[in-house]
């Protein structure tokens, strides 16, 4: 279930909290508005930090029978609001990867708001679709910056916790870097394909409890055929879960370190249950 923080109380207990842990490290932070703002490294403590770029992600839970469909790509809003409607329908959750740049698309703004307010998850793709390994760091965490301040200001308080890089390609640098936003590099298990009518029976026949499957929010099959693909999963006795749930619990920092940090202060602060 969502929780819904709205209230001015919670705000300012977030903003003090982080902020006396943010000078207990001896960092800078500037506060906005009464929120505090800083820069997203000096957010994240160097263990947790240690943590996710050591633990990128190939698998969910295999111990469960639980499958984790992934949305890569900057889809239109009519397909991403058909593969919600699926999820809507039928049950489940997903997780979407999407770029800075369509995420700072006006009309892009209400499909990702959705796809929150749905429970899915919404991840970074990068600001812009490019190879990663190939950029400078600084490069790096201009993409990362761009992509974070973009998600603030469309999904405020939602804390991006997944990149997916693009094409799949990364480095030592690439998961630190993604670290010190916060983020878990996540990679997948089985590509969909996505392009032919043989997508479904690739997925239906080929899960396994705990995989990760990669699909496009761009691609014919993996959109109108999701329908399909969710159900027949479901039918196998999967549950569809999304990046949230669907990890082995050793995997998740907030629940070894029993760090209940939440970002922000609005309705969007619900993606850590
Ligand atoms: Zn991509």
């Amino acid at each position: 279930m969502s929780t819904e923080k709205t209230g001015d109380s919670d705000i300012n207990q977030i903003s003090r909290r982080d902020f006396l842990k943010i000078s207990a490290l001896g960092f800078g932070a500037l506060a906005f508005g009464g929120r505090l703002m800083a820069y997203p490294s000096e957010m994240v403590p160097g263990t947790e930090i240690d943590f996710l770029s050591d633990h990128a992600l190939w698998y969910g839970d295999r111990s469960r029978k639980v499958a984790l469909m992934t949305y890569d790509d900057d889809g239109s809003k009519e397909n991403i609001s058909e593969v919600l409607d699926v999820y809507k329908t039928i049950g489940g959750k997903t997780s979407f990867f999407v770029t800075g740049a369509w995420l700072q698309k006006s009309e892009n703004s209400e499909v990702a708001q959705r796809i929150v307010e749905d429970g899915h998850v919404l991840g970074c793709h990068g600001f812009q679709h490019v190879n990663f390994p190939s950029l400078s760091e600084k490069d790096m965490q201009g993409q990362f910056s761009d992509f974070m301040n973009t998600a603030q200001q469309v999904v405020p308080g939602y804390k991006i916790r997944y990149f997916r890089p693009p094409g799949g390609s990364q480095n030592k640098t690439v998961l630190r870097k993604a670290a010190e936003y916060g983020m878990r590099t996540v990679i997948w298990t089985l590509g969909s394909g996505g392009l032919d009518d043989d997508t479904t029976k690739r997925v239906v026949n080929n899960i396994n409890p705990g995989w990760i499957v990669l699909s496009h929010s761009t691609r014919h099959y993996d959109v109108h055929s999701a329908g399909d693909i969710v159900k027949e999963i479901e039918d196998k006795g999967y549950s569809l879960e999304s990046l949230d749930t669907g990890l082995d619990r050793a995997e998740y920092w907030h629940e070894r370190a029993s760090d209940k940090r939440t970002f922000g202060g609005t309705k969007y602060v619900s993606n850590s249950k």
